[in-house]
């Protein structure tokens, strides 16, 4: 067994939160209202795990499975070159691009490098969503002894098109069971290839908070023990964030402010 890495949000805050970052081995669920930024670390993410360790990454490649038709490769160059300068040149120093991170070709190159990086896989309905988990497996063991082998595997969003196809109480069975099967598909290419597993989950905020916990969300968690590490996301003011880590083994709960900004999330 691999040792756990740790992808970095390059967010100092929500890093020591994590205790380092996102794990591998791990699945992390991210979940929130509409609009509150869960696509956002996806992508994020993406551009990451890419980066040589020192820089926070794990200078790995991605499967990003897209359900709702999310994925916006202008978004990884927007949030590529929002990394700073010396973070871009580790990057370039490590594909052996040639030429400075001032140069167009040379960033040009760079962008398709780390898009080349992200298998994007669109699907269309759950059965088709479970299907590329499994499929997943397969390029995870394609890329194993690559350059830049899968460290990374998005589901954006894990639960919509389950949610969609399967309604009305007499589906809540079924659907589970079709969601239990699939989060073991992707827990297990997390742990055979030691890839950090981040899926994201769009949930309401409960109206009853007034009694309750405002962070629990309608429906309970549907994710159950399957997700070892859960995040809820929740809009601040203007483009901030909060960060809050509800459930983790071995670590507190906690919070953490950060923004959503042009060049991707910051401090
Ligand atoms: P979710 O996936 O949780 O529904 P998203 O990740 O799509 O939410 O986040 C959408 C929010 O991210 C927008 O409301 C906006 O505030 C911010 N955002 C998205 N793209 C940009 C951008 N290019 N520049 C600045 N903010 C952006």
């Amino acid at each position: 067994r691999e040792r756990i890495g740790k992808l970095e949000w390059l967010i100092p805050e929500v890093d020591e939160m994590l205790g380092g970052g996102v794990e591998t081995q791990s699945i992390t669920e991210v979940y929130g209202e509409f609009g509150a930024g869960k696509s956002q670390i996806t992508h994020q993410l993406s551009v990451n795990v890419q980066l040589p360790p020192e820089q926070g990454g794990l200078g790995g490649s991605v499967i990003f499975i897209d359900s709702e038709d999310t994925f916006r490769p202008e978004r990884i160059e927007e949030m590529l070159f929002g990394l700073e300068d010396d973070v871009l040149q580790a990057a370039m120093d490590q594909r052996e691009i040639e030429g400075s991170i001032d140069d167009e070709e040379a960033r040009d190159e760079l962008l398709q490098s780390f898009l080349d990086k992200i298998h994007v896989a669109k699907a269309f309905n759950s059965n088709h969503q479970i299907l590329l988990a499994e499929k997943a497996q397969e390029i995870a063991s394609e890329y194993e002894d690559s350059e830049f082998p899968v460290r990374l595997l998005c589901v954006d969003s894990l639960t919509a098109h389950f949610r969609a196809e399967y309604v009305g109480r007499g589906e809540l069975a079924n659907r589970q069971q079709k969601l239990n099967k699939h989060l073991h598909d992707l827990d297990r290419v997390g742990n055979l290839y030691n890839a950090a597993v981040v899926v994201t989950n769009q949930v309401q905020s409960n109206p009853d908070a007034f009694f309750g916990d405002p962070t629990k969300p309608i429906g309970g968690n549907i994710l159950g023990h399957k997700s070892t590490f859960r995040m809820y996301l929740r809009k601040s003011k203007g483009n901030k964030r909060i960060v809050k880590l509800v459930d983790a083994p071995n670590l507190p709960d906690g919070e953490a402010v950060m923004r959503v900004t042009g060049e991707g999330l910051k401090p």
